[in-house]
Protein backbone atom coordinates (compact mmCIF):
# COMPACT_ATOMS: atom_id res chain seq x y z
CA UNK A 1 0.00 0.00 0.00
CA UNK A 2 1.49 3.50 -1.17
CA UNK A 3 0.97 6.96 1.24
CA UNK A 4 1.24 9.11 -1.32
CA UNK A 5 -1.62 10.88 -0.35
CA UNK A 6 0.59 11.53 3.19
CA UNK A 7 3.32 13.52 1.22
CA UNK A 8 4.26 17.12 0.44
CA UNK A 9 3.99 18.21 -3.55
CA UNK A 10 7.78 19.14 -2.36
CA UNK A 11 8.34 14.86 -1.56
CA UNK A 12 5.68 14.42 -5.03
CA UNK A 13 7.87 16.71 -6.71
CA UNK A 14 11.03 14.58 -6.26
CA UNK A 15 9.45 11.01 -6.78
CA UNK A 16 8.29 12.15 -10.17
CA UNK A 17 11.54 13.59 -10.54
CA UNK A 18 13.33 10.36 -9.49
CA UNK A 19 10.78 8.24 -12.26
CA UNK A 20 9.80 6.91 -8.91
CA UNK A 21 6.12 7.22 -9.10
CA UNK A 22 4.71 8.13 -12.50
CA UNK A 23 2.37 10.93 -12.78
CA UNK A 24 -0.65 8.51 -13.63
CA UNK A 25 0.15 6.33 -10.79
CA UNK A 26 -0.23 9.70 -8.60
CA UNK A 27 -3.27 10.86 -10.26
CA UNK A 28 -4.96 7.28 -9.91
CA UNK A 29 -4.29 7.28 -6.51
CA UNK A 30 -5.52 10.67 -5.43
CA UNK A 31 -8.51 10.00 -7.54
CA UNK A 32 -9.23 6.43 -6.14
CA UNK A 33 -8.97 8.77 -2.55
CA UNK A 34 -11.52 11.27 -4.01
CA UNK A 35 -14.06 8.55 -4.41
CA UNK A 36 -13.42 7.05 -1.41
CA UNK A 37 -14.17 10.38 0.96
CA UNK A 38 -15.39 12.89 -1.04
CA UNK A 39 -18.85 11.73 -0.12
CA UNK A 40 -18.66 12.48 3.27
CA UNK A 41 -16.85 15.67 2.57
CA UNK A 42 -18.54 17.34 -0.26
CA UNK A 43 -15.43 19.29 -1.31
CA UNK A 44 -15.24 18.94 -5.22
CA UNK A 45 -18.27 20.33 -7.15
CA UNK A 46 -16.50 18.98 -10.16
CA UNK A 47 -14.12 15.68 -10.80
CA UNK A 48 -12.15 15.73 -13.74
CA UNK A 49 -11.32 11.88 -14.07
CA UNK A 50 -10.52 11.27 -18.05
CA UNK A 51 -8.91 14.61 -18.59
CA UNK A 52 -6.47 14.31 -15.24
CA UNK A 53 -5.64 11.52 -16.47
CA UNK A 54 -4.85 12.13 -19.83
CA UNK A 55 -2.85 15.65 -18.30
CA UNK A 56 -1.05 12.92 -16.65
CA UNK A 57 0.05 11.19 -19.71
CA UNK A 58 0.98 14.33 -20.95
CA UNK A 59 3.27 14.80 -18.48
CA UNK A 60 4.87 11.48 -17.62
CA UNK A 61 5.81 11.60 -21.28
CA UNK A 62 7.39 15.39 -20.23
CA UNK A 63 8.98 13.83 -17.49
CA UNK A 64 11.31 11.36 -19.51
CA UNK A 65 12.16 13.84 -21.28
CA UNK A 66 14.62 15.00 -18.00
CA UNK A 67 14.12 18.52 -18.37
CA UNK A 68 10.04 18.86 -17.39
CA UNK A 69 9.48 21.68 -14.76
CA UNK A 70 9.38 20.62 -10.75
CA UNK A 71 6.06 20.40 -10.87
CA UNK A 72 5.17 18.45 -14.00
CA UNK A 73 2.62 15.27 -12.92
CA UNK A 74 1.42 17.20 -9.25
CA UNK A 75 -2.11 16.63 -8.80
CA UNK A 76 -3.90 20.04 -7.81
CA UNK A 77 -7.16 21.25 -7.23
CA UNK A 78 -8.91 24.59 -8.71
CA UNK A 79 -11.28 26.41 -6.04
CA UNK A 80 -14.15 26.52 -8.83
CA UNK A 81 -14.01 30.22 -8.84
CA UNK A 82 -11.34 29.80 -11.72
CA UNK A 83 -12.30 29.49 -15.19
CA UNK A 84 -11.06 25.91 -17.05
CA UNK A 85 -11.89 25.67 -20.42
CA UNK A 86 -14.30 23.15 -21.62
CA UNK A 87 -14.86 22.20 -17.83
CA UNK A 88 -17.66 23.45 -16.40
CA UNK A 89 -17.01 26.80 -13.46
CA UNK A 90 -19.52 27.52 -11.12
CA UNK A 91 -19.22 29.68 -8.56
CA UNK A 92 -20.75 27.50 -6.11
CA UNK A 93 -24.18 29.26 -7.69
CA UNK A 94 -27.13 27.60 -9.44
CA UNK A 95 -26.54 30.85 -11.82
CA UNK A 96 -23.24 29.68 -13.24
CA UNK A 97 -24.44 25.37 -12.58
CA UNK A 98 -24.41 25.66 -16.67
CA UNK A 99 -21.72 27.35 -17.33
CA UNK A 100 -18.76 25.64 -19.03
CA UNK A 101 -15.98 28.61 -19.72
CA UNK A 102 -14.47 28.98 -22.97
CA UNK A 103 -10.95 29.61 -21.81
CA UNK A 104 -8.63 29.27 -18.90
CA UNK A 105 -8.19 31.31 -15.98
CA UNK A 106 -4.38 32.77 -16.06
CA UNK A 107 -3.69 31.22 -12.78
CA UNK A 108 -5.23 27.98 -14.51
CA UNK A 109 -3.35 28.17 -17.29
CA UNK A 110 0.22 29.17 -15.59
CA UNK A 111 -0.02 26.27 -13.41
CA UNK A 112 -1.28 23.88 -16.58
CA UNK A 113 2.71 25.47 -18.33
CA UNK A 114 3.95 24.23 -15.12
CA UNK A 115 2.90 20.45 -15.40
CA UNK A 116 0.17 20.21 -12.70
CA UNK A 117 -2.71 17.98 -13.32
CA UNK A 118 -5.65 18.90 -12.43
CA UNK A 119 -8.24 16.59 -10.53
CA UNK A 120 -11.04 18.89 -9.90
CA UNK A 121 -12.67 22.11 -9.19
CA UNK A 122 -13.63 22.60 -5.52
CA UNK A 123 -16.47 23.60 -3.85
CA UNK A 124 -16.84 27.25 -1.98
CA UNK A 125 -19.02 29.38 -0.77
CA UNK A 126 -21.39 31.40 -3.87
CA UNK A 127 -19.59 33.83 -5.35
CA UNK A 128 -16.91 33.48 -2.20
CA UNK A 129 -19.22 35.46 -0.24
CA UNK A 130 -19.11 33.70 3.19
CA UNK A 131 -16.82 32.25 6.13
CA UNK A 132 -18.08 28.90 6.53
CA UNK A 133 -19.19 27.07 2.84
CA UNK A 134 -22.43 26.89 3.95
CA UNK A 135 -24.19 29.29 1.16
CA UNK A 136 -23.22 26.52 -1.90
CA UNK A 137 -25.45 25.85 -4.00
CA UNK A 138 -24.03 22.19 -3.96
CA UNK A 139 -24.58 22.17 0.14
CA UNK A 140 -22.13 22.68 2.65
CA UNK A 141 -18.88 21.19 2.66
CA UNK A 142 -17.60 19.45 6.15
CA UNK A 143 -14.29 19.98 8.42
CA UNK A 144 -12.51 16.51 7.69
CA UNK A 145 -11.38 17.15 11.67
CA UNK A 146 -15.25 16.61 12.47
CA UNK A 147 -17.97 16.19 9.87
CA UNK A 148 -20.26 18.02 12.03
CA UNK A 149 -18.58 21.40 11.83
CA UNK A 150 -17.53 23.72 8.82
CA UNK A 151 -14.45 23.73 7.25
CA UNK A 152 -14.48 27.91 6.75
CA UNK A 153 -15.01 29.69 3.54
CA UNK A 154 -15.25 30.70 1.09
CA UNK A 155 -12.28 28.23 -0.17
CA UNK A 156 -13.81 25.52 1.77
CA UNK A 157 -13.75 23.04 -0.55
CA UNK A 158 -10.23 23.36 -0.98
CA UNK A 159 -9.24 23.60 2.22
CA UNK A 160 -10.85 20.10 3.28
CA UNK A 161 -9.87 18.42 0.16
CA UNK A 162 -6.41 19.31 1.05
CA UNK A 163 -6.73 18.30 4.87
CA UNK A 164 -7.69 15.01 4.05
CA UNK A 165 -4.81 14.48 1.89
CA UNK A 166 -7.56 13.81 -0.96
CA UNK A 167 -5.33 15.78 -3.18
CA UNK A 168 -1.89 17.32 -2.42
CA UNK A 169 -2.41 20.59 -2.76
CA UNK A 170 -5.39 23.12 -3.79
CA UNK A 171 -5.78 26.88 -4.98
CA UNK A 172 -8.30 29.11 -3.43
CA UNK A 173 -9.13 32.93 -3.71
CA UNK A 174 -9.12 35.51 -0.74
CA UNK A 175 -10.85 38.82 -0.49
CA UNK A 176 -11.34 38.99 3.21
CA UNK A 177 -9.87 36.18 4.49
CA UNK A 178 -11.02 32.86 2.13
CA UNK A 179 -7.97 31.21 1.51
CA UNK A 180 -6.38 31.99 5.53
CA UNK A 181 -9.46 30.97 7.48
CA UNK A 182 -10.75 27.88 6.41
CA UNK A 183 -6.44 26.84 6.08
CA UNK A 184 -6.66 27.50 9.61
CA UNK A 185 -10.05 25.86 10.62
CA UNK A 186 -9.15 22.55 8.76
CA UNK A 187 -4.91 22.91 10.05
CA UNK A 188 -3.49 23.80 6.34
CA UNK A 189 -0.79 26.09 5.32
CA UNK A 190 -2.47 29.00 2.91
CA UNK A 191 -1.00 32.18 1.70
CA UNK A 192 -2.71 35.41 0.27
CA UNK A 193 -0.25 36.96 -1.67
CA UNK A 194 -0.20 40.96 -2.01
CA UNK A 195 -2.66 42.16 -4.11
CA UNK A 196 -1.57 42.14 -7.79
CA UNK A 197 1.23 39.88 -7.23
CA UNK A 198 -1.38 36.80 -9.05
CA UNK A 199 -3.13 37.57 -12.04
CA UNK A 200 -7.32 37.81 -11.30
CA UNK A 201 -7.99 37.37 -15.33
CA UNK A 202 -10.50 34.46 -15.15
CA UNK A 203 -11.22 34.49 -11.59
CA UNK A 204 -14.79 35.29 -11.38
CA UNK A 205 -14.83 38.57 -9.58
CA UNK A 206 -16.37 39.18 -6.15
CA UNK A 207 -14.68 41.96 -4.98
CA UNK A 208 -12.16 43.41 -7.37
CA UNK A 209 -9.94 45.78 -5.35
CA UNK A 210 -9.83 42.43 -2.82
CA UNK A 211 -9.44 39.51 -4.54
CA UNK A 212 -6.08 37.71 -4.94
CA UNK A 213 -5.36 34.38 -5.59
CA UNK A 214 -3.21 31.96 -3.85
CA UNK A 215 -1.79 28.26 -2.65
CA UNK A 216 -3.54 25.93 -0.08
CA UNK A 217 -1.55 22.78 0.73
CA UNK A 218 0.06 21.03 3.34
CA UNK A 219 3.34 23.09 4.15
CA UNK A 220 5.05 26.57 4.06
CA UNK A 221 7.84 25.07 1.33
CA UNK A 222 4.98 23.44 -0.82
CA UNK A 223 2.88 26.55 -1.13
CA UNK A 224 6.48 28.14 -2.46
CA UNK A 225 7.01 26.03 -4.76
CA UNK A 226 2.79 26.75 -5.94
CA UNK A 227 3.33 30.35 -5.77
CA UNK A 228 6.19 29.99 -8.18
CA UNK A 229 4.30 28.67 -10.68
CA UNK A 230 1.01 31.14 -10.42
CA UNK A 231 2.98 34.57 -9.69
CA UNK A 232 3.57 36.87 -12.29
CA UNK A 233 2.43 39.91 -14.34
CA UNK A 234 -0.32 39.17 -16.52
CA UNK A 235 -0.82 42.21 -19.68
CA UNK A 236 -4.74 40.55 -19.19
CA UNK A 237 -5.02 42.05 -15.48
CA UNK A 238 -4.78 46.15 -15.53
CA UNK A 239 -4.55 45.55 -11.46
CA UNK A 240 -1.92 42.82 -12.43
CA UNK A 241 1.78 43.99 -11.23
CA UNK A 242 4.84 44.09 -13.43
CA UNK A 243 7.40 42.88 -11.31
CA UNK A 244 9.61 39.92 -11.39
CA UNK A 245 9.11 36.91 -9.47
CA UNK A 246 11.50 35.41 -7.10
CA UNK A 247 12.21 31.66 -6.82
CA UNK A 248 10.21 31.48 -3.34
CA UNK A 249 11.79 28.27 -2.42
CA UNK A 250 15.54 30.13 -2.02
CA UNK A 251 15.13 31.66 1.26
CA UNK A 252 13.08 28.66 2.97
CA UNK A 253 16.19 27.69 5.01
CA UNK A 254 17.10 30.94 6.36
CA UNK A 255 17.49 31.48 10.05
CA UNK A 256 15.65 33.41 12.17
CA UNK A 257 17.96 34.84 14.30
CA UNK A 258 16.84 38.55 15.31
CA UNK A 259 13.75 38.75 13.20
CA UNK A 260 11.32 40.96 14.57
CA UNK A 261 7.66 40.33 15.53
CA UNK A 262 4.94 42.76 16.04
CA UNK A 263 2.19 41.51 17.93
CA UNK A 264 -0.89 43.91 17.49
CA UNK A 265 -2.46 44.93 20.92
CA UNK A 266 -5.97 44.99 19.32
CA UNK A 267 -5.75 41.35 18.07
CA UNK A 268 -5.02 40.06 21.73
CA UNK A 269 -7.51 42.45 23.42
CA UNK A 270 -10.96 41.55 24.71
CA UNK A 271 -13.72 43.84 24.53
CA UNK A 272 -16.02 44.96 26.90
CA UNK A 273 -18.10 41.48 27.46
CA UNK A 274 -15.27 39.35 27.24
CA UNK A 275 -15.49 38.74 23.79
CA UNK A 276 -12.04 38.40 21.40
CA UNK A 277 -10.33 35.35 20.79
CA UNK A 278 -11.62 32.45 22.73
CA UNK A 279 -9.40 31.09 25.18
CA UNK A 280 -8.17 28.37 23.84
CA UNK A 281 -6.92 29.96 20.66
CA UNK A 282 -4.64 32.21 22.57
CA UNK A 283 -3.66 29.64 24.19
CA UNK A 284 -2.07 28.01 21.12
CA UNK A 285 -1.52 31.88 19.58
CA UNK A 286 0.47 32.20 22.18
CA UNK A 287 2.64 29.39 22.45
CA UNK A 288 3.50 29.71 18.92
CA UNK A 289 5.09 32.62 19.28
CA UNK A 290 7.12 31.71 22.37
CA UNK A 291 8.20 29.06 19.78
CA UNK A 292 9.32 31.70 17.65
CA UNK A 293 11.62 33.72 20.66
CA UNK A 294 13.06 30.02 21.07
CA UNK A 295 14.38 30.39 17.61
CA UNK A 296 15.92 33.75 17.92
CA UNK A 297 13.04 35.87 17.01
CA UNK A 298 12.05 39.17 19.10
CA UNK A 299 8.54 39.97 19.95
CA UNK A 300 7.71 43.72 19.97
CA UNK A 301 4.09 45.29 21.10
CA UNK A 302 2.56 47.02 18.25
CA UNK A 303 -0.63 48.95 17.65
CA UNK A 304 -2.78 49.08 14.37
CA UNK A 305 -5.32 51.82 16.17
CA UNK A 306 -8.16 51.54 13.18
CA UNK A 307 -8.67 47.57 13.49
CA UNK A 308 -12.09 48.37 14.63
CA UNK A 309 -13.07 49.68 11.73
CA UNK A 310 -12.27 47.03 9.23
CA UNK A 311 -15.15 44.79 9.44
CA UNK A 312 -17.71 47.49 8.76
CA UNK A 313 -15.58 48.93 5.95
CA UNK A 314 -14.93 45.85 4.41
CA UNK A 315 -18.68 44.91 4.57
CA UNK A 316 -19.69 48.54 2.67
CA UNK A 317 -16.44 48.10 -0.44
CA UNK A 318 -16.83 44.16 -0.71
CA UNK A 319 -20.96 44.45 -1.64
CA UNK A 320 -20.48 47.49 -3.42
CA UNK A 321 -17.85 46.18 -5.61
CA UNK A 322 -19.40 42.66 -5.78
CA UNK A 323 -23.01 44.69 -6.75
CA UNK A 324 -21.54 46.04 -9.51
CA UNK A 325 -19.46 42.69 -10.77
CA UNK A 326 -22.57 40.34 -10.52
CA UNK A 327 -24.71 42.52 -12.97
CA UNK A 328 -23.38 40.69 -15.94
CA UNK A 329 -24.95 38.08 -14.40
CA UNK A 330 -28.88 38.71 -16.20
CA UNK A 331 -29.72 36.05 -17.76
CA UNK A 332 -29.26 37.50 -21.22
CA UNK A 333 -25.73 36.47 -22.47
CA UNK A 334 -24.67 32.63 -19.93
CA UNK A 335 -26.31 31.40 -17.05
CA UNK A 336 -29.18 30.66 -15.73
CA UNK A 337 -32.12 32.06 -17.55
CA UNK A 338 -35.90 31.86 -15.96
CA UNK A 339 -38.67 29.98 -17.86
CA UNK A 340 -40.61 31.67 -19.90
CA UNK A 341 -39.75 35.33 -19.27
CA UNK A 342 -43.04 37.76 -20.00
CA UNK A 343 -40.72 40.86 -20.94
CA UNK A 344 -37.21 41.96 -20.78
CA UNK A 345 -37.56 43.20 -16.81
CA UNK A 346 -39.17 39.88 -16.14
CA UNK A 347 -36.32 38.27 -17.74
CA UNK A 348 -33.46 40.09 -15.69
CA UNK A 349 -35.82 40.21 -11.98
CA UNK A 350 -36.60 36.82 -12.79
CA UNK A 351 -33.45 34.95 -13.75
CA UNK A 352 -31.33 36.46 -10.96
CA UNK A 353 -34.50 36.21 -8.19
CA UNK A 354 -34.11 32.47 -8.91
CA UNK A 355 -30.65 31.90 -9.30
CA UNK A 356 -28.66 34.01 -6.49
CA UNK A 357 -29.06 32.55 -3.15
CA UNK A 358 -29.83 34.54 -0.13
CA UNK A 359 -26.35 35.83 0.70
CA UNK A 360 -25.55 36.91 -2.61
CA UNK A 361 -28.89 38.19 -3.24
CA UNK A 362 -28.47 40.49 0.65
CA UNK A 363 -24.65 41.84 -0.79
CA UNK A 364 -26.49 42.90 -3.52
CA UNK A 365 -29.16 45.32 -2.18
CA UNK A 366 -26.40 46.31 0.47
CA UNK A 367 -23.79 47.09 -2.58
CA UNK A 368 -26.50 48.87 -4.56
CA UNK A 369 -27.54 50.81 -1.47
CA UNK A 370 -24.28 52.00 -0.71
CA UNK A 371 -23.38 53.10 -4.38
CA UNK A 372 -27.00 55.05 -4.93
CA UNK A 373 -26.64 58.85 -5.42
CA UNK A 374 -27.08 60.60 -1.98
CA UNK A 375 -25.60 57.48 -0.18
CA UNK A 376 -22.51 57.10 -1.96
CA UNK A 377 -20.21 59.89 -0.14
CA UNK A 378 -21.80 58.35 3.28
CA UNK A 379 -20.78 54.98 2.70
CA UNK A 380 -18.63 53.69 0.28
CA UNK A 381 -16.48 56.58 0.10
CA UNK A 382 -16.47 56.98 4.06
CA UNK A 383 -15.17 53.13 3.70
CA UNK A 384 -12.72 54.20 1.41
CA UNK A 385 -11.21 56.59 3.63
CA UNK A 386 -10.85 54.33 6.36
CA UNK A 387 -9.15 51.70 4.03
CA UNK A 388 -5.98 54.42 3.44
CA UNK A 389 -6.37 54.63 7.57
CA UNK A 390 -6.14 51.13 7.96
CA UNK A 391 -3.63 50.83 5.38
CA UNK A 392 -1.18 53.77 7.04
CA UNK A 393 -1.77 52.11 10.37
CA UNK A 394 0.17 48.84 8.66
CA UNK A 395 2.97 51.19 6.79
CA UNK A 396 4.03 52.67 10.34
CA UNK A 397 4.17 49.29 11.87
CA UNK A 398 6.29 48.29 9.26
CA UNK A 399 9.05 50.56 10.12
CA UNK A 400 9.07 48.77 12.95
CA UNK A 401 8.79 44.89 12.87
CA UNK A 402 9.47 42.57 9.83
CA UNK A 403 6.61 40.52 10.15
CA UNK A 404 2.93 40.74 12.38
CA UNK A 405 1.66 37.71 14.15
CA UNK A 406 -1.90 37.46 14.89
CA UNK A 407 -4.85 34.99 15.53
CA UNK A 408 -6.78 33.94 12.14
CA UNK A 409 -10.12 33.48 13.37
CA UNK A 410 -11.43 34.01 16.91
CA UNK A 411 -12.66 30.81 17.59
CA UNK A 412 -11.98 27.38 16.13
CA UNK A 413 -14.51 25.41 13.62
CA UNK A 414 -18.09 26.12 14.50
CA UNK A 415 -20.89 23.62 14.16
CA UNK A 416 -22.78 23.09 10.49
CA UNK A 417 -25.74 25.95 10.93
CA UNK A 418 -24.78 27.82 13.83
CA UNK A 419 -24.17 31.07 12.41
CA UNK A 420 -26.31 30.24 9.01
CA UNK A 421 -29.00 32.65 10.51
CA UNK A 422 -26.91 35.24 12.12
CA UNK A 423 -24.99 37.06 9.16
CA UNK A 424 -23.51 39.60 11.45
CA UNK A 425 -22.19 36.83 13.75
CA UNK A 426 -20.74 35.09 10.60
CA UNK A 427 -19.08 38.61 9.36
CA UNK A 428 -17.28 38.92 12.97
CA UNK A 429 -15.48 35.69 12.33
CA UNK A 430 -13.07 37.64 9.50
CA UNK A 431 -12.48 39.91 11.91
CA UNK A 432 -8.36 39.33 12.12
CA UNK A 433 -8.24 38.57 8.53
CA UNK A 434 -10.36 41.23 6.98
CA UNK A 435 -7.40 44.37 7.30
CA UNK A 436 -5.02 42.95 5.39
CA UNK A 437 -6.98 42.60 2.29
CA UNK A 438 -7.90 46.31 2.27
CA UNK A 439 -4.00 47.18 2.20
CA UNK A 440 -3.40 44.82 -0.19
CA UNK A 441 -1.30 42.86 1.85
CA UNK A 442 0.17 39.36 2.01
CA UNK A 443 -0.53 36.83 4.95
CA UNK A 444 -0.16 33.44 5.99
CA UNK A 445 -1.46 31.10 7.39
CA UNK A 446 -0.47 27.91 9.41
CA UNK A 447 -1.09 25.40 11.57
CA UNK A 448 -0.17 25.93 15.35
CA UNK A 449 -1.85 22.99 17.37
CA UNK A 450 -5.22 22.22 18.62
CA UNK A 451 -7.77 23.71 20.97
CA UNK A 452 -7.57 22.06 24.33
CA UNK A 453 -11.79 21.81 24.27
CA UNK A 454 -12.42 21.51 20.64
CA UNK A 455 -9.85 19.69 19.39
CA UNK A 456 -10.39 21.14 16.49
CA UNK A 457 -6.66 22.61 14.59
CA UNK A 458 -6.15 26.15 15.29
CA UNK A 459 -3.89 29.11 12.61
CA UNK A 460 -1.69 31.53 13.16
CA UNK A 461 -1.28 34.53 11.40
CA UNK A 462 1.47 36.01 9.67
CA UNK A 463 1.21 39.61 8.01
CA UNK A 464 3.97 40.74 5.74
CA UNK A 465 4.99 43.99 4.10
CA UNK A 466 3.91 44.21 0.35
CA UNK A 467 5.76 41.56 -1.69
CA UNK A 468 7.43 39.94 1.58
CA UNK A 469 6.15 36.70 0.14
CA UNK A 470 9.46 35.41 0.21
CA UNK A 471 9.87 36.23 3.87
CA UNK A 472 6.49 34.92 4.95
CA UNK A 473 7.45 31.67 3.83
CA UNK A 474 10.46 31.61 5.28
CA UNK A 475 9.12 32.35 8.55
CA UNK A 476 6.34 29.57 8.48
CA UNK A 477 8.76 27.04 7.11
CA UNK A 478 11.03 27.61 9.81
CA UNK A 479 8.62 26.88 11.99
CA UNK A 480 7.47 23.84 10.34
CA UNK A 481 10.68 22.81 10.59
CA UNK A 482 10.48 22.57 14.78
CA UNK A 483 7.04 21.09 14.95
CA UNK A 484 4.46 18.94 13.48
CA UNK A 485 0.94 20.49 13.53
CA UNK A 486 1.40 20.79 9.64
CA UNK A 487 1.81 17.03 9.29
CA UNK A 488 -1.19 15.83 11.42
CA UNK A 489 -4.12 14.28 9.39
CA UNK A 490 -7.69 14.10 10.73
CA UNK A 491 -8.20 10.52 11.67
CA UNK A 492 -10.83 9.17 9.53
CA UNK A 493 -8.67 9.94 6.46
CA UNK A 494 -5.12 8.62 7.92
N1 LIG B 1 -15.82 35.84 4.62
C1 LIG B 1 -15.63 37.01 3.82
C2 LIG B 1 -16.88 37.34 3.07
O1 LIG B 1 -17.84 36.67 3.26
C3 LIG B 1 -14.46 36.82 2.92
C4 LIG B 1 -14.76 36.01 1.71
C5 LIG B 1 -13.57 35.88 0.80
O2 LIG B 1 -12.43 36.14 1.17
N2 LIG B 1 -13.86 35.52 -0.43
O3 LIG B 1 -16.95 38.24 2.31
Amino acid sequence: MNHYYRKSVTELSALLQAGEVSSVELTEHFLERIKAHDEKLNSFITVCEEDALAQAEAADKKLKTGDAPALTGVPIAHKDIFCTRGIRTSCASKMLDNFISPYDATVVSKMKTAGLVMLGKTNMDEFAMGSSNETSYYGSVKNPWNLNTVPGGSSGGSAASVAARITPAATGTDTGGSIRQPAALCGITGLKPTYGRCSRFGMIAFASSLDQAGPMAKTASDCALLLNAMAGFDAKDSTSIEQDVPDYTADLAKPLQGLRIGLPGEYFARDEQGKGMHEDVEAVVKAALQQYKSMGAELIDISLPNSDLSVPAYYVVAPAECSANLSRLDGVRYGYRCDKPKDLNDLYTRSRGEAFGAEVQRRIMIGTYALSSGYYDAYYLKAQQIRQLISDDFRQAFNHVDVIMAPVTPETAFTIGEKSADPISMYLSDIYTIAVNLAGLPALSLPAGFASSSKMPVGLQIIGNHFSEAKLLNVAHQYQQQTDWHTQCPQEFE
